[in-house]
């Protein structure tokens, strides 16, 4: 098999160390030794989410835990909006469809944020919409919606705003508290370094409230049950052993690191990065808020984007995004996010010249790396 190169937004490569701490022998899920290994999860994840609120894991993926938000906060007929910007916002739409909501649809031009404004209106408009569903980062389009200000917006009426973070969390700050973010999704496999699998949630006061209204039905995602169990080191079901012994690794990882420096790394990953698709003459399809966990990259005019991310994949073993529906052949989607290093970057940057100019578009070969190689040099 071909070395593989992981640069696509999610799954994102996981640290040696990690592996090897998820290579110890299996312990029972309800012996002493792993309550205790509970108990530090419950605390990393907290530190992680900088909040004090309880943050559930569940062994799902991270659509398992968006699930979760609608199911446990919602009653039939529920009307709630979802902020659709990208294939991510749209999946708040089939989520609440599929569990007899009446969703909300506020249309974002995909590449654009919401504007926060546009979701006051529609709550003032509207006071019997309980919920307000939104992505942090768009993943589909690189654009980072403006979390802080939506929570202002929420705070001042009944409705309970629900961000998905998946690909966000421990990419750049999203200080849980200190912002008022009532729910607060992530997974394990994007900037939290860990295979897939762990979806999580975190649910402050204004939520538990809501929760305790709905009517949805509920089984193995409920919070309440959960609650109970999580809040004395257990699960209700039997726990994902494994991971959890990954991600006290990454606990340990993180605090080495330090978050505002993992943040900052990031961002100059990003950075780098995008200074190298300029060069290139590429531009990005963020025109608003483009994220520095990931960039999508409009391909030039003449280039199938789908085409650089088979190049890259069948050429070079090396894995990174295309675009969903309608930005299917015009972009291409490379992470930043968690244990991806400089180099790692500039092997991107390298690969996606390569396949550029196989694919016979014309620049200056050399021109990305030089690029971002004088970013990095600089931050030196
Ligand atoms: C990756 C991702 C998810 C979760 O996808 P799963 O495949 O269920 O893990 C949810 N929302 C966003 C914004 C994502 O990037």
């Amino acid at each position: 098999m071909k070395k593989v190169s992981l640069l696509a937004p999610g799954p994102t490569p996981v640290p040696s160390r990690t592996l090897l701490a998820m290579a110890q022998p299996l312990i029972h899920h309800r012996s002493a030794d792993f309550l205790e290994i509970f108990g530090k999860v419950r605390q990393g994840l907290k530190k992680v989410f900088q909040t004090e609120n309880e943050v559930l894991t569940f062994c799902s993926s991270g659509t398992g835990a968006m699930e979760s938000s609608v199911a446990n906060l919602l009653s039939p007929g529920d009307k709630a909006i979802a902020i659709r910007g990208g294939k991510f916002g749209e999946r708040w739409t089939e989520i609440l469809k599929a569990y007899g909501c009446q969703p909300v649809n506020l249309d974002v031009p995909w590449g654009q944020a919401v504007k926060p404004a546009d979701v006051a209106k529609l709550l003032a408009d509207d006071p019997s919409i309980k919920a307000v569903y939104v992505q942090a980062l768009e993943t589909s389009t690189g654009v980072a919606h403006p979390i802080e200000e939506l929570a202002k917006v929420t705070a001042k009426t009944d409705a309970v705003l629900v961000v998905d973070a998946v690909s966000a969390l421990l990419a750049y700050d999203i200080p849980v508290d200190k912002w008022g973010l009532d729910v607060v999704i992530s997974g394990s496999q994007k900037a939290m370094m860990l295979p897939p699998g762990l979806g999580f949630v975190s649910i402050g006061p204004k939520a538990l409230k809501l929760m305790e209204s709905s009517k949805l039905p509920k089984f193995y995602f409920s919070w309440a049950k959960e609650l109970k169990n999580q809040t004395q080191n257990k699960g209700a079901f039997t726990s994902p052993v494994t991971l959890f012994m990954g991600l006290l690794d990454i606990f340990d990882y993180i605090d080495e690191l330090g978050m505002q420096n993992i943040f900052a790394e990031t961002g100059l990953k990003s950075k780098a990065f995008k200074a190298a698709m300029a060069a290139l003459g590429l531009t990005l399809y963020s025109k608003e808020c483009p994220s520095q966990a990931l960039t999508a990259v409009e391909a030039p005019a003449g280039v199938d984007a789908q085409a650089v991310v088979k190049w890259l994949k069948e050429k070079y073993g090396i894995f990174i995004a295309g675009g969903q529906d309608q930005a299917k052949g015009k972009i291409f989607r490379v992470a930043h996010m968690g244990h991806i290093s400089e180099f790692d970057t500039l092997q991107g940057i390298s690969a996606i010249e390569m396949a550029l100019a196989g694919l016979g578009y014309k620049f200056e070969m050399g021109a990305g790396v030089a690029a971002a190689q004088k970013v990095f040099g600089e931050a030196i």
